[in-house]
């Protein structure tokens, strides 16, 4: 629980209101990086990244609202430390909720219970070939600004995206074996340390 110490890795903290935050630690601490669940505004301190789990995107606003988190948040990302946001995660990113990515998410997009599957994936500027996806009820982004470049599409919606130092995704980044976005965060997370 709490924080998991790897010596000289990058501190990533993991949003811990709700949902499958718990994978996502795993990922990380795989890939040789230090984690923390973050679940009032003094957790954010000292992070050099943020992963916001998927989960149920209403309940988690509740808990940002409850807990003060929004303008923290909003601060983190104005610092320009790296964040993923992953299913609900992508949710809580974009316009109509923390407003730090130019995208809309339409929830439930895919349909609702039935509409779970999984993919393979090309993601745009990803090494090793495509990316097993696992999508839970999963969004999609329906618009987009400029500024957001879509990374990878499903049936011509797009569900993975980035926007300098953010990254959204409407599958579960945590689930499976593969960290290759896991390992997208860090690296990131690597080019933005010390110019912050
Ligand atoms: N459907 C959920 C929501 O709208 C997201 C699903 C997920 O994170 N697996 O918040």
């Amino acid at each position: 629980m709490g924080e998991r110490a790897h010596a000289g890795g990058p501190l990533i903290g993991v949003l811990a209101l709700q949902g499958g935050f718990d994978a996502h630690e795993r990922m990380l601490a795989g890939l040789g990086a230090q984690t923390r669940e973050v679940r009032v505004p003094a957790d954010l301190e000292g992070l050099d990244g943020l992963v916001i789990p998927g989960g149920e995107s209403t309940t988690m606003t509740l808990g940002v609202e409850r807990e003060g988190l929004a303008e923290p948040l909003r601060e983190f990302v104005a610092s320009g430390r790296p964040v993923l946001g992953s299913c609900a995660g992508l949710i809580m990113l974009d316009r109509s909720h923390l407003g730090l990515m130019d995208v809309e998410a339409r929830r439930n997009a895919f349909g609702r219970q039935i509409a779970s599957f999984e993919a393979d994936l090309d993601v745009a500027g990803m090494p090793g070939g495509p990316m097993r996806a696992i999508f839970i009820r999963a969004p999609w982004i329906a618009e987009h600004g400029p500024e957001v470049e879509i990374l990878a599409s499903v049936d011509g919606h797009p569900v993975a995206a980035r926007q300098g130092h953010l990254i959204g995704v409407a599958f579960h980044a945590e689930l499976g074996s593969d960290d290759r976005l896991h390992e997208m965060l860090l690296r990131l997370v690597g080019e933005t340390a010390g110019s912050a």
